[in-house]
């Protein structure tokens, strides 16, 4: 059973990764509708600084900071800050703030795997999912549409791409066999090292690889888009999201990041979403879902851009895209093992100890040691999800 909106229709909305870049995004366009929406419990992994400046503004019923170590400091600085709200930590508790009937809406925006436990168990009670953490669909799509399924809310994707696939499609989410779809196009900017070679990719540093072109998103994203797995992952998020196929589902690079993607019909349509590259757009579409509300994202002004290109990937230099597809097409958990190889890859770039180019062979490396097995439930997939990162680490020492 769905549930219910609040009686005055306020939407309540739980934000888990406040303190994150999507979570600030979803936070300012809150803030510029009280009338119809109010953040109620606001999450962040160890910024108690920051979580208690949220709280100050949004007056939030809770608080959570998964680290419980820094659970007597956030009591301690939102007392000083006057802010009265219930205050927990620990992973179980944010699992719990994500069920808990403070919320009717659930704003999934903590980075990696992480944020599985708390995604799910949003669909399970049935609540509005605005899905940005892609992490979790790409480990466990089938179990996260099946607890879908049980709950019966709504699953509104929050990433810009699926987002805009979302919008061209027809009641949102159809049989895309029935609804006449050809192909469903992501679009890609290209990420800061777009038309280098591998030569020239191979001193990068983090801070490099972060400067996105386009966007401003958390560390961990800017990576994966500069490798092209964000597109990876994209695509497999696509997979789940829309049931399409992968040979139905094309990745085009488009560097202004204006058209977010775009679905293309039997009869030759094609239809794209665009706007400004600014995730508030996504994300009061999402919330505001099926009505259309201000996001404070200016209008675009297509006469003044630069002429849109588009251009295939080049997936020699960027294997990671490569390696996603075919993790797709492994099935399976194969998806599940990617993301975790990835993440720890990532991790290992951030903190100076693994070189850019890198990143894909650990991913390959770590595939190619644990084949795809099926999708049973969720601690069966945790415990590939921990191998494959102790897999990773152990290709990791073995390179140094
Ligand atoms: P971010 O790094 O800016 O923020 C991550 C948030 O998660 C922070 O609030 C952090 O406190 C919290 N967090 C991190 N680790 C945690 C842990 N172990 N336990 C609990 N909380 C934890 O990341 P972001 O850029 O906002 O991205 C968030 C998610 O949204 C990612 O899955 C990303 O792929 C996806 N996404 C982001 C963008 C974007 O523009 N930033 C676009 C599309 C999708
Ligand atoms: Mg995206």
């Amino acid at each position: 059973m769905a549930t219910e909106k609040d009686p005055t229709g306020l939407r309540r909305v739980a934000v888990l990764g406040a303190t994150g870049s999507i979570g600030g995004s979803t936070l300012d366009v809150i803030a510029r509708h009280r009338q119809h929406f109010r953040a109620t419990v606001l999450t962040a992994h160890r910024q108690v600084d920051a979580l208690v400046a949220l709280c100050v503004q949004h007056r939030p019923d809770l608080a959570v900071i998964a680290d419980p170590a820094l659970e007597a400091e956030l009591s301690r600085q939102l007392a000083v800050a006057g802010v009265r709200c219930e205050v927990a930590s620990g992973h179980a508790a944010l699992t719990a703030a994500a069920a808990s009937d403070l919320s009717d809406t659930v704003v999934a925006a903590i980075v990696g795997a992480a944020g599985l436990d708390s995604t799910l168990a949003a669909a399970r009670t049935g609540k509005r999912l605005l899905l940005a953490n892609k992490e979790s669909i790409v480990m466990a799509g089938p179990l996260l549409l099946q607890a879908m399924a049980a709950g019966g809310g709504d699953l509104i994707p929050v990433d810009s791409e699926h987002n805009a696939i979302f919008q061209c499609l027809p009641g949102g989410r159809p049989a895309l066999d029935k609804s006449g779809v050809r192909r469903l196009i992501l679009t890609a900017s290209g990420g800061p090292f777009r038309g280098r070679t591998r030569a020239q990719l191979a001193g990068i540093t983090p801070d490099q690889a972060c400067k996105h072109p386009n966007w401003v998103m958390g560390r961990k994203i800017s990576v994966d888009s500069a490798t092209l797995m964000n597109k990876g992952l994209e695509v497999i998020e696509a997979h789940h999201l829309f049931g399409a196929r992968a040979e139905v589902i094309d990745v085009l690079v488009h560097p202004q990041s204006l058209v977010h993607s775009m679905v293309e019909y039997v009869d030759g349509s094609v239809l794209a979403q665009l706007g400004n590259p600014d995730m508030r757009t996504a994300i009061a579409h999402a919330l505001g879902w099926p009505r259309r509300v201000e996001s404070g994202v200016p209008s675009l002004d297509l006469a003044a851009c630069a002429p849109l290109q588009f251009e295939q990937p080049d997936l020699t230099t960027f294997r990671c895209l490569d390696l996603a597809f075919q993790a797709l097409r492994a099935g399976g958990d194969a998806p599940a093992v990617l993301n975790a190889a990835n993440e720890i890859a990532v991790e290992a770039f951030l903190a100076g100890a693994l070189p850019f180019l890198s990143i894909a062979d650990v991913v390959e490396a770590v595939l190619a040691e644990l084949p795809g097995q099926a999708v049973v439930d969720v601690p069966t997939l945790c415990e590939r999800d921990l191998a494959a990162r102790e897999a990773a680490r152990r290709v990791l020492r073995n390179a140094c």
